[in-house]
């Protein structure tokens, strides 16, 4: 068996013992003689893997009674669009940071349905950094503040969340979801593909608080409704039970390898080594990111002295194992994606290979 370093942003690599366990159990699902994928997703068998899943999002995350937690379709495109038509209605309206595509996406779909304001944006600056909090214009009566925790294909990260008085966040967690712990406390909705730090795609974790969930509107065909699903518990229609079943997995390995302090303990680890050698490449590589406080730990976004250059890089580095380092078709260069399951040996080695290539095309 070979596998590679996998730094591809998404679908991503996953933990080895998931897909082990997946291929163990793929065939006869703890004795029931079929596959999980040939199961009813109303039968016992995957209805205790959703309970269980359910239950290791809120006790990984410490969500609290008052979150519910849904397994939908759709991507987390869908809920660009889903969030502004369930929560706000006419003559209401909600703050927007924009901060890359995944926010001007969501910007453009929620003006679509509903009123947004954008409260700041980096835009002008090529998204190279995030908004600081003195940039916000909030509208404290905005329904709710709308930012993505994680830029994927900028690599910025708020390493601090925007403060925003008593209006709720809705937070794009697609590319960070679980990466390190924080407080769920201002966090009105949550929402997350799962292809990154989560498990296969196919399925978009939702977490709702109550209140949000009261406030959904009911004129809405069932499907686009927080409240049908909340209500059948994510079985309304048939549910992407493959990717729920493989989150299940990622998620047990998550709290058997620590949980979220753990995971961040890693990723510190992992970044501050990929980091201090692009900054000690004496410009070999550049980080395009310039402001440290918005350095993303998920997703490294590097340049090199021509596009030539960074191809030779990236086609070398994939002969060599480190699969997935070419940077997003819409801004170029390179892109180091290392979520949870990629381990600090992927990057160790990594920045061994980059000290070679820069001594031998340096
Ligand atoms: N938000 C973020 C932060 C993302 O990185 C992505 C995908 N890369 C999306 C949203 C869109 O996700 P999907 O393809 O599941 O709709």
């Amino acid at each position: 068996m070979s596998r590679v370093y996998n730094f591809n942003p998404g679908p991503s690599t996953l933990p080895l013992e998931v897909l082990e366990e997946v291929k163990a159990e793929f065939i006869d699902f703890k004795g029931s003689g079929m596959s999980i994928i040939e199961s009813s997703h109303r039968g016992k068998e995957f209805d205790a893997v959703l309970q269980e899943t359910k239950a290791l999002v809120k006790k990984l995350g410490g969500f609290g009674e008052d979150y519910s937690v849904l397994f939908l379709g759709g991507g987390a495109s869908l809920q660009f669009a889903m969030i502004p038509m369930n929560l706000l209605k006419p003559g209401e309206s909600a703050d927007f940071i924009n901060t890359g595509t995944w926010a001007t996406n969501a910007i453009k779909q929620a003006k679509i349905v509903a009123a947004a304001k954008v409260a700041a944006s980096t835009e002008s600056e090529d998204f190279t950094r995030l908004p600081r909090q003195d940039e916000l214009v909030l509208d404290p009566k905005a329904v709710y503040l709308h930012f993505v925790s994680n830029n994927t294909i900028r690599g910025t990260q708020f390493h601090t969340f925007p403060a925003a008085g008593k209006v709720p966040y809705v937070c794009d967690m697609s590319s960070d979801m679980f990466w390190a712990p924080f407080d769920p406390a201002p966090f009105g909705l949550i929402f997350a593909g799962a292809q990154k730090n989560l498990g296969p795609a196919g399925v978009t974790l939702v977490i709702i608080r109550k209140d949000m969930l009261d406030r959904c509107r009911d004129d809405l065909p069932a499907m686009l409704k927080f409240k049908t699903h909340a209500d059948k518990d994510s079985c309304y229609n048939t549910p992407p039970v493959f990717p729920i079943y493989v989150m299940n997995k990622v998620l047990h390995w998550l709290e058997k390898n620590g949980g979220l302090a753990s995971m961040r303990e890693t990723n510190m680890k992992k970044g501050t080594l990929l980091y201090s050698t692009i900054d000690g490449s004496g410009g070999y590589f550049r980080g395009t990111v310039k402001d440290p406080e918005s350095r993303s730990f998920m997703n490294v976004t590097i340049r090199m002295g021509s596009e030539d250059l960074e191809k030779k890089f990236i086609a070398d580095a994939a002969a060599a194992g480190f699969k997935g380092l070419k940077g997003h078709r819409s801004v170029g260069g390179i892109r180091v994606s290392m979520y949870n399951a990629m381990p600090l040996a992927g990057i160790e080695k990594l920045v061994a290979f980059m000290k070679e290539f820069q001594k031998k095309n340096g």
